[in-house]
């Protein structure tokens, strides 16, 4: 999962980009709102977090022009203590969440948890796929019950493919998703990625789709597709 971060305080930019980040996030930073709009129209994030009052552009105005071309990710804005009228000109301008400063980083994570899981549609904290189970909140996986330790970016992609279950993923989508702004992205990386996670879960969890990606499923329902 890929964050933007739009933030011009730098030392909690500093900060949320270090809890994101311990939390096994993908996750790229902005200091004004013509940078942060800019990022947020042209990457594919899954969740930004925007502060209000920024330069260069307020923060209303990034999430509106956002909303208005269609860009529909989900947003946690991050208001100033007791404005509520921040918080409803946030809201109706297209955000999902809010967060009053000063916040608990913890508090910030769950809320963001809360947005990732349902923007892909799930309800609960635990996601599941046959013998393996992804505790989002923290962020452990396991395999018939035992835990397995995965490096903070094979967790990252099976933490993607398992809030995406069922769904073909195109090579392309996961690098998008996976990696910061800055990193040279090779998507050849994601097949080696891929076989360490094959190795390390159940092989035939995740299925190559050929020309298309892959795809986690549980095997039973994969018969059930090809029926
Ligand atoms: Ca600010």
């Amino acid at each position: 999962m890929r964050l933007l971060v739009v933030e011009d305080d730098k030392d909690l930019a500093r900060q949320l980009r270090g809890a994101l980040a311990d939390a096994g996030y993908a996750v790229d930073l902005a200091h004004d709102g013509e940078e942060g709009h800019f990022l947020g129209d042209t990457e594919p994030y899954d969740a930004v977090i925007l502060d209000l009052g920024l330069p260069e552009l307020d923060g209303i105005t990034v999430l509106q022009r956002w909303r208005q071309d269609g860009r529909n990710m989900p947003v946690l804005i991050l208001t100033a203590r007791d404005r509520w009228s921040d918080k409803v000109s946030g809201i109706d301008a297209g955000a999902d969440d809010y967060l009053s400063k000063p916040f608990h980083m913890e508090e910030m994570l769950a809320r963001v948890r809360a947005l990732l899981r349902r923007a892909a549609g799930h309800a609960s904290n635990e996601l599941q796929c046959g013998p393996l189970r992804l505790d989002i909140a923290a962020a452990k996986v396991s395999l018939d019950g035992l835990a397995i330790s995965l490096t903070a970016l094979e967790f990252r992609l099976l933490s993607y493919l398992m809030h995406h279950q069922g769904k073909v993923i195109s090579r392309t989508e996961l690098v998008e998703h996976l990696y910061e702004q800055d990193f040279d992205k090779d998507s050849n990386t994601i097949e080696v990625f891929i076989g360490r996670l094959r190795r390390k879960t159940q092989a035939d969890l995740i299925e190559t789709v050929r020309g298309l990606g892959y795809r986690l499923a549980a095997p039973d329902t994969i018969a059930t597709d090809d029926n």
